[in-house]
């Protein structure tokens, strides 16, 4: 018999468990255009409210997956695994993390998509770099990891259509925060890109998609018993988000700071958060007795970066576009700096063109914020806490009162707080 679209909205609007059936039937269905916005959008809103067992989101995970193509990147002759970020400020990791796993032996697919609100993209940020371009078919995803054994691309059209089409009807109908529908889609989207293993890194405290740490651990749990469901090595971190991510939010701000990484150098925060990451994918995959410490320090990351990067069209030796105004925030009393808040920061970078409100809208590559002070500075009046990069002087209004609040001055410094919290799986 006909799976009834009513029935199914029934019957998790009280609570009951959806079966195997109604869940195929509902994937299929919204995919092939067949069930119409509004039924979905009722089931959407009933999970957000009546969430979904193990049992049910694994199924609706792998009926994601069979709506469209599952890369196969089995002929390759070095074990694949990437890495997958619930969105930061200044989080720029992915940059130089992906070149370093690649010079550490294994094959990094990294497919992504386009940054939303304030947290950046890092397709966005790769798009500053002059000629370089995000699109490659699936032949040139495997052409590249066997050459270069690095690829940050984005998200085949091809692949999970059904989640395109849900996360954008989730998206206008306020039914996104529901943690079995992010697990699905983020995970849907990393098994059917054919990683054989994933690091996540799940992010808590203000600047982060879920700010609590329960909700956070929750999503982690749920994402790795996913990926380990269908065959791919999961393992996820919880890190922290209270404090943006080195001294830069911003597109091309974030791709010079990822190169002073990648040379060795650049924030300590940022190196750590970097290494730790790559230990944890290296290890998955049987590599864990390369130190990726070392291909930072002798130019083996950068190398790989630098073909990665010519690779896409991109010109990696040329000068990244700059922000026509730069203005500066001070610091108007004396002080110890408490907090930065990671969530005001990114929404100025967002404000200053760093970022987008709709899918649709451009990003200006030059846009951002860059700081000049971590918690636990001594600050003094007048001295520089915050440059403001533009190409657009209406939009540093909006940007300064985005920062009003962002950081707390004190007489002593607030206790460290650690930047990795938590390992699952
Ligand atoms: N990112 C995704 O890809 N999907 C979600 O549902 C939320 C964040």
């Amino acid at each position: 018999m006909a799976v009834s679209m009513l029935d199914v909205i029934r019957t998790k609007r009280f609570g009951r468990a959806l079966n195997d059936e109604q869940i195929d039937s509902f994937i299929g269905g919204y995919s092939a255009g067949t069930i119409p916005d509004e039924q979905a959008a009722a089931l959407l809103m009933a999970i957000v409210f009546q969430g979904m067992e193990p049992r049910e989101t694994t199924r609706w995970t792998a009926a994601m997956i069979r709506s469209g193509i599952r890369l196969d990147l089995s002929g390759l002759d070095r074990p694949t695994v990437d890495k997958h970020s619930t969105g930061g400020v200044g989080d720029k990791t992915s940059l130089p993390l992906c070149p370093l796993v690649a010079a550490c032996g294994a094959a990094v697919p990294q497919m992504s998509g386009r940054g939303l609100g304030h947290t950046g993209g890092t397709l966005d940020k790769l798009a500053s770099i002059p000629g370089w371009r995000a699109e490659l078919s699936p032949d040139g995803v495997r052409r590249q990891l066997a050459e270069v054994g690095a690829v940050i691309t984005a998200t085949d059209a091809d692949m999970v259509p059904a989640d395109r089409r849900l996360y954008a009807l989730r998206d206008v109908t306020g039914t996104v925060a529901s943690i079995p529908l992010i697990a699905s889609s983020i995970m849907s989207k990393k098994i059917a890109e054919g990683t054989g293993a994933l690091v996540l890194d799940v992010k808590v405290g203000s600047g982060a998609f879920l700010p609590e740490v329960e909700q956070a651990r929750e999503l982690a749990v749920t994402m790795v018993s996913l990926g380990e469901a269908n065959g791919v090595r999961t393992a996820a971190l919880l890190t922290d988000m209270d404090v943006p991510l080195g001294f830069t939010a911003g597109n091309a701000l974030e791709v010079a700071e990822s190169v002073e990484v990648l040379a060795g150098d650049g924030p300590a925060d940022v190196v750590e958060l970097t290494l730790t990451l790559a230990r944890t994918m290296l290890e998955l995959v049987g590599l864990g007795g390369t130190d990726p410490a070392d291909a930072l320090t002798d130019g083996r990351a950068m190398d790989v970066w630098r073909r990665m990067i010519r690779a896409q069209g991109g010109d990696p030796d040329a000068p990244l576009p700059r922000a026509r105004h730069v203005e500066e925030v001070m610091a108007t009393a004396d002080g110890v700096l408490r907090r930065m808040d990671a969530l005001h920061v990114g929404q100025a970078a967002w404000r200053l063109g760093a970022g987008r409100a709709r899918k649709e809208d451009p990003v200006s590559p030059s846009a951002g914020v860059v700081w000049h002070h971590r918690p636990g500075d001594r600050v003094r009046r007048g001295d520089v806490l915050f440059e403001l990069h533009t190409d657009d002087t209406e939009r540093i209004h909006p940007a300064r009162l985005a920062l009003e609040g962002a950081v707390e001055l004190g007489d002593e410094p607030a206790p460290p707080r650690p930047l990795i919290l938590e390992r699952i799986g």
